[in-house]
Protein backbone atom coordinates (compact mmCIF):
# COMPACT_ATOMS: atom_id res chain seq x y z
CA UNK A 1 0.00 0.00 0.00
CA UNK A 2 0.74 3.83 -0.63
CA UNK A 3 0.43 6.01 1.98
CA UNK A 4 1.88 9.89 2.38
CA UNK A 5 2.75 10.59 5.72
CA UNK A 6 3.26 14.43 7.52
CA UNK A 7 6.18 14.28 10.46
CA UNK A 8 5.82 17.38 12.60
CA UNK A 9 8.81 17.00 15.09
CA UNK A 10 8.43 20.36 16.80
CA UNK A 11 10.55 20.81 19.66
CA UNK A 12 13.39 19.58 22.43
CA UNK A 13 13.27 15.72 22.31
CA UNK A 14 10.43 15.70 19.46
CA UNK A 15 12.53 15.46 16.42
CA UNK A 16 14.61 12.63 18.06
CA UNK A 17 11.40 9.97 19.03
CA UNK A 18 10.12 11.27 15.61
CA UNK A 19 12.97 9.77 13.63
CA UNK A 20 13.18 6.87 15.94
CA UNK A 21 9.59 6.42 14.80
CA UNK A 22 10.37 6.67 11.15
CA UNK A 23 12.85 4.45 11.35
CA UNK A 24 10.63 1.76 12.34
CA UNK A 25 7.84 2.81 10.07
CA UNK A 26 10.39 2.53 6.79
CA UNK A 27 11.48 -1.54 8.49
CA UNK A 28 7.74 -1.91 8.38
CA UNK A 29 7.48 -0.64 4.78
CA UNK A 30 10.25 -3.04 3.98
CA UNK A 31 9.19 -5.79 5.13
CA UNK A 32 5.78 -5.65 4.40
CA UNK A 33 6.17 -4.26 0.71
CA UNK A 34 4.70 -1.24 1.21
CA UNK A 35 5.57 2.34 -0.02
CA UNK A 36 5.47 4.98 2.81
CA UNK A 37 6.60 8.58 1.64
CA UNK A 38 7.50 11.48 4.03
CA UNK A 39 7.11 14.91 4.24
CA UNK A 40 8.77 16.99 7.11
CA UNK A 41 7.33 20.08 8.47
CA UNK A 42 7.45 22.86 11.39
CA UNK A 43 4.92 23.19 13.90
CA UNK A 44 5.37 24.80 17.89
CA UNK A 45 8.59 26.61 19.28
CA UNK A 46 10.48 25.68 15.68
CA UNK A 47 7.49 27.39 13.52
CA UNK A 48 7.78 30.29 15.47
CA UNK A 49 11.49 30.81 15.38
CA UNK A 50 11.52 30.26 11.59
CA UNK A 51 8.40 31.00 10.20
CA UNK A 52 6.78 33.56 12.85
CA UNK A 53 3.76 31.57 14.08
CA UNK A 54 3.18 28.24 15.46
CA UNK A 55 1.10 26.97 13.09
CA UNK A 56 2.26 28.19 9.48
CA UNK A 57 -0.35 27.28 6.36
CA UNK A 58 2.14 25.29 4.82
CA UNK A 59 2.26 22.95 7.85
CA UNK A 60 -2.03 22.82 7.52
CA UNK A 61 -2.04 22.22 4.03
CA UNK A 62 0.63 19.47 4.08
CA UNK A 63 -1.90 18.01 7.15
CA UNK A 64 -4.54 18.01 4.80
CA UNK A 65 -3.38 16.41 2.23
CA UNK A 66 -1.75 13.37 4.43
CA UNK A 67 -2.76 9.61 4.91
CA UNK A 68 -1.21 10.09 8.41
CA UNK A 69 0.74 12.97 10.49
CA UNK A 70 3.09 11.69 13.41
CA UNK A 71 4.06 14.88 15.73
CA UNK A 72 7.20 14.88 18.27
CA UNK A 73 6.63 17.46 20.76
CA UNK A 74 5.79 21.67 20.95
CA UNK A 75 7.11 23.56 23.56
CA UNK A 76 9.49 24.70 25.95
CA UNK A 77 10.63 27.38 28.26
CA UNK A 78 12.08 29.08 25.05
CA UNK A 79 8.85 30.16 23.94
CA UNK A 80 6.85 30.66 27.69
CA UNK A 81 6.96 34.48 27.83
CA UNK A 82 4.88 35.09 24.22
CA UNK A 83 1.82 36.20 24.65
CA UNK A 84 -0.84 33.32 24.38
CA UNK A 85 -2.14 33.61 21.10
CA UNK A 86 2.17 33.16 19.87
CA UNK A 87 2.87 30.00 22.41
CA UNK A 88 4.12 26.87 20.36
CA UNK A 89 0.87 25.23 21.99
CA UNK A 90 -1.71 27.28 19.82
CA UNK A 91 0.52 25.31 17.18
CA UNK A 92 -0.99 21.96 18.72
CA UNK A 93 -4.48 23.13 19.33
CA UNK A 94 -5.02 24.92 16.22
CA UNK A 95 -4.10 22.19 13.66
CA UNK A 96 -6.86 19.94 15.89
CA UNK A 97 -9.24 22.12 15.69
CA UNK A 98 -8.34 22.99 11.78
CA UNK A 99 -8.66 19.00 11.13
CA UNK A 100 -11.34 18.74 12.87
CA UNK A 101 -9.99 15.74 15.11
CA UNK A 102 -12.29 15.23 17.72
CA UNK A 103 -11.62 11.76 19.36
CA UNK A 104 -8.47 11.32 20.78
CA UNK A 105 -7.33 8.09 21.87
CA UNK A 106 -4.66 7.01 24.45
CA UNK A 107 -4.55 3.17 25.32
CA UNK A 108 -2.87 2.42 28.48
CA UNK A 109 -0.93 -1.02 28.96
CA UNK A 110 0.40 -2.18 32.20
CA UNK A 111 3.86 -3.85 30.24
CA UNK A 112 4.32 -7.12 32.03
CA UNK A 113 7.97 -6.10 32.39
CA UNK A 114 7.53 -2.75 33.42
CA UNK A 115 5.21 -3.32 36.46
CA UNK A 116 7.61 -2.54 39.28
CA UNK A 117 8.55 0.42 37.35
CA UNK A 118 5.22 2.15 38.28
CA UNK A 119 4.78 3.90 42.07
CA UNK A 120 1.72 1.74 41.88
CA UNK A 121 2.05 -1.96 43.88
CA UNK A 122 2.74 -4.18 41.05
CA UNK A 123 -0.35 -6.02 42.25
CA UNK A 124 -2.44 -3.19 41.39
CA UNK A 125 -1.33 -2.24 38.04
CA UNK A 126 -1.43 -5.80 37.02
CA UNK A 127 -3.60 -6.51 34.29
CA UNK A 128 -4.44 -3.12 33.51
CA UNK A 129 -4.89 -2.52 29.67
CA UNK A 130 -7.08 0.47 28.84
CA UNK A 131 -8.47 2.94 26.08
CA UNK A 132 -9.35 6.60 27.30
CA UNK A 133 -11.46 7.95 24.73
CA UNK A 134 -11.45 11.70 25.25
CA UNK A 135 -13.47 14.45 23.19
CA UNK A 136 -10.52 16.78 21.98
CA UNK A 137 -12.59 19.94 20.42
CA UNK A 138 -14.91 21.33 22.77
CA UNK A 139 -15.86 21.96 26.43
CA UNK A 140 -13.61 24.19 28.44
CA UNK A 141 -11.07 23.96 26.06
CA UNK A 142 -12.81 26.29 23.25
CA UNK A 143 -16.22 27.75 25.27
CA UNK A 144 -17.19 31.32 24.54
CA UNK A 145 -17.30 33.64 26.65
CA UNK A 146 -13.92 33.26 28.61
CA UNK A 147 -12.74 36.64 30.11
CA UNK A 148 -12.38 38.26 33.01
CA UNK A 149 -15.00 40.89 34.23
CA UNK A 150 -15.52 43.59 36.88
CA UNK A 151 -11.81 45.20 36.29
CA UNK A 152 -10.26 41.60 37.09
CA UNK A 153 -13.13 40.87 40.35
CA UNK A 154 -14.88 38.21 37.95
CA UNK A 155 -14.13 35.61 35.70
CA UNK A 156 -15.76 33.36 33.33
CA UNK A 157 -15.08 29.83 31.41
CA UNK A 158 -17.35 27.91 29.39
CA UNK A 159 -18.30 24.48 29.47
CA UNK A 160 -20.37 23.87 25.91
CA UNK A 161 -21.18 21.11 23.44
CA UNK A 162 -23.53 20.78 20.93
CA UNK A 163 -25.35 17.37 20.88
CA UNK A 164 -23.85 15.95 17.54
CA UNK A 165 -20.51 16.95 18.92
CA UNK A 166 -21.44 14.65 21.91
CA UNK A 167 -23.06 11.87 19.76
CA UNK A 168 -19.83 11.39 17.33
CA UNK A 169 -17.53 10.78 20.19
CA UNK A 170 -19.36 8.50 22.06
CA UNK A 171 -20.05 6.48 18.82
CA UNK A 172 -16.27 6.15 18.56
CA UNK A 173 -15.95 5.00 22.21
CA UNK A 174 -18.70 2.20 21.42
CA UNK A 175 -16.58 0.96 18.34
CA UNK A 176 -13.63 1.21 20.54
CA UNK A 177 -15.36 -1.08 22.73
CA UNK A 178 -16.45 -3.80 19.91
CA UNK A 179 -13.18 -4.45 18.63
CA UNK A 180 -12.00 -4.60 22.35
CA UNK A 181 -13.57 -6.63 25.70
CA UNK A 182 -16.82 -4.47 25.10
CA UNK A 183 -17.29 -2.46 28.44
CA UNK A 184 -17.36 0.93 28.19
CA UNK A 185 -17.51 3.22 30.98
CA UNK A 186 -19.00 6.84 30.37
CA UNK A 187 -17.34 9.53 32.75
CA UNK A 188 -19.31 12.55 33.86
CA UNK A 189 -20.20 14.76 36.59
CA UNK A 190 -23.81 14.49 35.77
CA UNK A 191 -24.59 14.74 39.88
CA UNK A 192 -23.18 18.67 39.08
CA UNK A 193 -23.29 19.91 35.45
CA UNK A 194 -25.97 20.02 32.82
CA UNK A 195 -23.42 18.87 30.27
CA UNK A 196 -22.95 15.80 32.15
CA UNK A 197 -26.60 15.53 32.35
CA UNK A 198 -26.85 15.65 28.69
CA UNK A 199 -23.92 13.48 27.74
CA UNK A 200 -25.81 10.84 29.55
CA UNK A 201 -28.92 10.74 27.80
CA UNK A 202 -26.89 10.67 24.50
CA UNK A 203 -24.99 7.65 25.46
CA UNK A 204 -28.36 6.09 26.83
CA UNK A 205 -29.75 6.67 23.36
CA UNK A 206 -26.80 5.64 21.40
CA UNK A 207 -26.31 2.25 23.26
CA UNK A 208 -29.29 1.11 21.67
CA UNK A 209 -27.37 0.73 18.21
CA UNK A 210 -24.51 -1.45 20.20
CA UNK A 211 -26.21 -3.84 22.18
CA UNK A 212 -23.28 -5.84 22.58
CA UNK A 213 -21.55 -3.64 24.24
CA UNK A 214 -21.95 -3.25 28.72
CA UNK A 215 -22.05 0.25 29.47
CA UNK A 216 -22.13 2.24 32.84
CA UNK A 217 -22.06 5.08 33.86
CA UNK A 218 -19.59 7.02 36.42
CA UNK A 219 -18.81 9.79 38.03
CA UNK A 220 -15.06 11.74 37.41
CA UNK A 221 -14.15 11.94 41.32
CA UNK A 222 -15.28 8.08 41.40
CA UNK A 223 -13.37 7.10 38.06
CA UNK A 224 -10.40 8.85 39.23
CA UNK A 225 -10.05 6.90 42.59
CA UNK A 226 -10.61 3.46 40.21
CA UNK A 227 -8.01 4.74 38.05
CA UNK A 228 -5.11 3.84 41.23
CA UNK A 229 -6.84 1.22 42.93
CA UNK A 230 -8.15 -0.83 40.29
CA UNK A 231 -7.26 0.08 36.83
CA UNK A 232 -7.81 -3.30 35.40
CA UNK A 233 -11.33 -3.03 35.94
CA UNK A 234 -11.31 -0.75 32.63
CA UNK A 235 -11.42 -1.26 29.16
CA UNK A 236 -12.84 1.81 27.36
CA UNK A 237 -13.25 5.06 29.15
CA UNK A 238 -14.72 7.96 27.56
CA UNK A 239 -15.50 11.30 28.53
CA UNK A 240 -15.50 15.17 27.88
CA UNK A 241 -12.17 16.68 27.26
CA UNK A 242 -11.37 18.36 30.54
CA UNK A 243 -11.88 15.04 32.26
CA UNK A 244 -10.37 13.27 29.75
CA UNK A 245 -7.14 15.64 29.54
CA UNK A 246 -6.77 15.03 33.46
CA UNK A 247 -7.92 11.15 33.75
CA UNK A 248 -5.22 10.26 31.00
CA UNK A 249 -2.22 11.87 32.62
CA UNK A 250 -2.92 10.05 35.90
CA UNK A 251 -3.46 6.72 34.22
CA UNK A 252 0.19 7.43 33.31
CA UNK A 253 1.54 6.45 36.12
CA UNK A 254 0.60 2.79 35.49
CA UNK A 255 2.74 2.17 32.83
CA UNK A 256 6.10 4.01 35.01
CA UNK A 257 7.01 6.36 32.22
CA UNK A 258 5.44 8.86 30.27
CA UNK A 259 7.85 7.81 27.57
CA UNK A 260 6.25 4.87 27.13
CA UNK A 261 2.21 6.37 26.07
CA UNK A 262 1.13 6.67 22.52
CA UNK A 263 -1.98 8.57 21.72
CA UNK A 264 -3.76 9.57 18.51
CA UNK A 265 -6.17 12.06 17.63
CA UNK A 266 -8.49 11.35 14.98
CA UNK A 267 -11.63 12.32 12.74
CA UNK A 268 -14.28 10.09 11.18
CA UNK A 269 -12.91 9.34 8.08
CA UNK A 270 -9.63 7.67 9.20
CA UNK A 271 -7.31 10.67 9.15
CA UNK A 272 -5.36 10.96 12.37
CA UNK A 273 -2.18 12.93 13.56
CA UNK A 274 -0.36 10.76 16.34
CA UNK A 275 1.63 11.52 19.03
CA UNK A 276 3.07 10.39 22.23
CA UNK A 277 1.77 11.68 25.26
CA UNK A 278 5.09 13.21 26.86
CA UNK A 279 6.25 16.92 26.10
CA UNK A 280 9.12 18.19 24.34
CA UNK A 281 11.24 17.53 27.71
CA UNK A 282 13.79 20.60 27.75
CA UNK A 283 16.00 18.91 30.30
CA UNK A 284 17.22 15.80 28.47
CA UNK A 285 16.84 17.26 24.89
CA UNK A 286 19.69 16.78 22.05
CA UNK A 287 21.06 14.07 24.51
CA UNK A 288 19.96 11.10 23.06
CA UNK A 289 18.36 10.08 25.92
CA UNK A 290 14.85 10.06 25.02
CA UNK A 291 12.34 6.95 25.29
CA UNK A 292 11.44 6.62 21.62
CA UNK A 293 8.99 3.99 22.78
CA UNK A 294 5.91 6.87 22.90
CA UNK A 295 6.15 8.08 19.71
CA UNK A 296 7.20 4.14 18.22
CA UNK A 297 3.46 3.26 19.82
CA UNK A 298 2.04 5.96 18.22
CA UNK A 299 3.30 5.18 14.63
CA UNK A 300 2.20 1.80 15.50
CA UNK A 301 -1.20 3.22 16.12
CA UNK A 302 -1.25 5.22 13.30
CA UNK A 303 -0.55 2.09 10.97
CA UNK A 304 -3.75 0.28 13.10
CA UNK A 305 -6.20 3.25 12.53
CA UNK A 306 -5.42 5.34 9.79
CA UNK A 307 -4.20 2.59 7.56
CA UNK A 308 -5.93 -0.30 8.32
CA UNK A 309 -2.38 -2.63 8.99
CA UNK A 310 -3.57 -4.46 12.07
CA UNK A 311 -0.87 -7.25 11.42
CA UNK A 312 2.03 -4.62 10.92
CA UNK A 313 0.59 -2.33 14.34
CA UNK A 314 1.04 -5.99 16.28
CA UNK A 315 4.30 -6.52 14.94
CA UNK A 316 5.68 -3.08 16.12
CA UNK A 317 3.97 -4.16 19.74
CA UNK A 318 5.44 -6.87 19.93
CA UNK A 319 9.07 -6.07 19.29
CA UNK A 320 8.70 -3.11 21.56
CA UNK A 321 7.63 -5.96 24.46
CA UNK A 322 10.15 -7.82 23.33
CA UNK A 323 12.65 -5.36 23.97
CA UNK A 324 11.56 -4.50 27.42
CA UNK A 325 11.29 -8.39 28.56
CA UNK A 326 14.87 -8.35 27.48
CA UNK A 327 15.66 -5.59 29.53
CA UNK A 328 16.99 -3.17 27.33
CA UNK A 329 15.32 0.87 28.69
CA UNK A 330 16.44 3.91 28.56
CA UNK A 331 16.96 5.82 31.48
CA UNK A 332 13.54 7.15 32.79
CA UNK A 333 12.25 3.87 33.44
CA UNK A 334 14.35 4.29 36.53
CA UNK A 335 15.01 0.47 36.76
CA UNK A 336 18.04 -1.08 38.33
CA UNK A 337 18.32 -4.39 36.77
CA UNK A 338 19.10 -5.17 32.57
CA UNK A 339 20.81 -2.50 30.34
CA UNK A 340 20.31 0.99 29.84
CA UNK A 341 20.64 2.15 26.20
CA UNK A 342 20.12 5.38 24.59
CA UNK A 343 17.27 5.91 22.60
CA UNK A 344 18.63 5.66 19.60
CA UNK A 345 19.91 2.22 20.61
CA UNK A 346 16.74 1.63 22.04
CA UNK A 347 14.88 2.34 18.49
CA UNK A 348 17.17 0.16 16.74
CA UNK A 349 16.65 -2.74 19.03
CA UNK A 350 12.79 -2.79 18.02
CA UNK A 351 13.53 -2.75 14.22
CA UNK A 352 15.94 -5.43 14.85
CA UNK A 353 12.98 -7.57 16.87
CA UNK A 354 10.48 -7.28 13.55
P1 LIG B 1 4.40 19.71 28.44
O1 LIG B 1 3.98 21.00 29.01
O2 LIG B 1 4.90 19.81 27.04
O3 LIG B 1 3.45 18.60 28.67
P2 LIG B 1 5.85 18.81 30.70
O4 LIG B 1 6.97 19.54 31.36
O5 LIG B 1 4.55 18.72 31.35
O6 LIG B 1 5.74 19.35 29.23
P3 LIG B 1 7.39 16.64 29.65
O7 LIG B 1 8.03 17.57 28.70
O8 LIG B 1 6.77 15.44 29.10
O9 LIG B 1 6.27 17.30 30.48
O10 LIG B 1 8.48 16.24 30.74
C1 LIG B 1 8.18 15.83 32.06
C2 LIG B 1 9.37 15.00 32.58
O11 LIG B 1 9.37 13.72 31.98
C3 LIG B 1 10.71 15.64 32.28
O12 LIG B 1 11.60 15.45 33.34
C4 LIG B 1 11.19 14.86 31.06
O13 LIG B 1 12.57 14.78 30.97
C5 LIG B 1 10.55 13.49 31.26
N1 LIG B 1 10.23 12.88 29.96
C6 LIG B 1 9.18 13.19 29.16
N2 LIG B 1 9.18 12.46 28.06
C7 LIG B 1 10.25 11.65 28.11
C8 LIG B 1 10.81 10.65 27.24
N3 LIG B 1 10.27 10.33 26.05
N4 LIG B 1 11.93 10.02 27.65
C9 LIG B 1 12.50 10.31 28.81
N5 LIG B 1 12.04 11.23 29.67
C10 LIG B 1 10.92 11.91 29.34
MG1 LIG C 1 2.45 18.35 30.63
Amino acid sequence: MKKHIVLLPGDGIGPEVTKAAKGVLETIAEQFGHSFTFETHEIGGAAIDNQGTPLPEDTVAACKKADGILLGAVGGPKWDQLPSHMRPEKGLLGIRKQLGLFANLRPVKGFKSLLHASPLKEEVVAGSDLLIVRELTGGLYFGEPRERRNNGAEVVDTLAYTRAEMERIIDKAFQSAQVRRNHLTSVDKANVLESSRMWREVVEEKKQDYPDVHVEHMLVDAAAMKLVTNPAYFDVIVTENMFGDILSDEASVLTGSLGMLPSASIRQDGLGLYEPVHGSAPDIAGQNKANPLAAILSAAMMLRHSFQMNGEAELIEAAVNKVLEEKYHTADLNLTDGVQVSGSVLAKKVSEQM
